[in-house]
């Protein structure tokens, strides 16, 4: 029996193009700055996201946590959306390694309101107030289910940030995936940050990896905060080539899994007890509430299971689907006929 696995895609597996590529890969000790992909990764990475510098780390939560560091004094406050990865995701090293608060700001599927935002910020003499240290954005919103946050939006926060002198990072885990939805170039959006953590080891197929952006200042401090934590990787640049090819051939390609996800969305619309907010169906990510339907989300994951089809119980009442680039046509095909005998 085939396996269909929507639970994320984080899990997808290296393409052969990568395999040979990490084969092939020049490498040197990245912690003397001698590893020539590594390098050339994060030259190409920072053109492409409009930034004068970048830094190959290991994961997405290490980038977002040294933006934290980076840019923060202890104490301060962090202002980001309830829902947000760096909040919610990533055990607390907001207060943990960071010394920071949050401030958490409720958003209409994962979109903060901008005037949210300003009531928000803590910039006073009051010598009892934290003061508001980062804003924090998320693009495609995660747990909103892939929500892009519009380029406008970005930028009324990023002009409100400005306004006040606050520095602005963006949770870019999934930034191509919202580029690739507008159709715009990447940097519409990222010109609306100060800094961004993008993920080449989701949708892009990397095994492994992340790439923070910013000024050149920050990411030196960021490239000495790196070691601290232990993410001086060495001969990473058999990681890093991969990575090359996640932002060369594995960009435009995601538009088939966003197309995926609206068929995905569409047939199981039509079984009955399952409910769908459509609004939210925009890129890869599909949530169903399957609240009026006989079973649980578990015991739907689980019968799910029984047929070959992996996907995430995110709430009781809530089941999440992400699709990737091992996900095909016959499997969407596939998927809606079985829940179909389910339900
Ligand atoms: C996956 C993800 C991260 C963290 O990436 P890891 O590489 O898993 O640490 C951060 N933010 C968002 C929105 C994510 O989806």
């Amino acid at each position: 029996m085939r396996t269909i696995d929507f639970r994320s895609d984080t899990l997808t597996k290296p393409t052969e193009e990568m395999r040979k590529a990490m084969y092939n890969a020049e490498v040197g000790d990245d912690v003397y700055g001698e590893d020539p992909t590594i390098n050339k990764l994060e030259k190409l990475a920072s053109e492409i996201v409009g930034k004068e510098s970048a830094l190959f780390v290991p994961t997405g939560t290490m980038g977002n946590q040294l933006a934290l560091l980076c840019h923060t004094d202890r104490g301060q406050e962090v202002i980001l959306e309830d829902w947000a990865h760096i909040y919610r995701y990533e055990v607390g090293g907001l207060s943990f390694l960071a010394g920071l608060q949050a401030r958490p700001i409720k958003s209409e599927n994962g979109i903060m309101n901008p005037e949210d935002v300003r009531n928000a910020i803590v910039k006073d003499d009051d010598i009892h107030h934290s003061q508001t240290g980062l804003i924090c954005m998320e693009n495609t919103h995660n747990m909103a289910g892939g929500v892009v946050v519009p380029p406008s939006r970005m930028k009324e926060i990023f002009d409100i940030a400005k306004e006040n002198n606050i520095p602005v990072h963006l949770d870019g885990a999934r930034v191509f995936n919202a580029a690739v939805a507008l159709g715009v170039d990447v940097k519409e959006l990222t010109q609306y940050t100060d800094s961004l953590m993008f993920c080449l080891s989701k949708g892009l197929c990397s095994p492994v990896g992340s790439i923070l952006a910013g000024e050149k200042k920050f990411i030196d401090k960021a490239r000495r905060l790196r070691k601290m934590l232990g993410g001086g990787m060495r001969q990473g640049g058999i990681l890093a080539a991969a990575g090359i090819i996640s932002l060369t051939n594995m960009v435009e390609r995601l538009s088939e899994d966003h197309t995926r996800i609206k068929e995905l969305a569409e047939g199981l619309n039509k079984i009955k007890g399952v409910k769908i907010n459509d609004e939210t169906v925009q890129t890869n990510i599909l949530m169903i509430n399957v609240e009026d339907t006989p079973y649980s989300s578990n015991e739907l994951v689980d019968k799910m299971k029984e047929e070959g089809i992996l996907a995430s119980s995110i709430t009781n009442d809530i089941i999440r689907f992400v699709t990737h680039y091992y996900i095909t046509d016959e499997d969407i095909e596939y998927t809606i006929e079985k829940l179909n005998q389910i339900i």
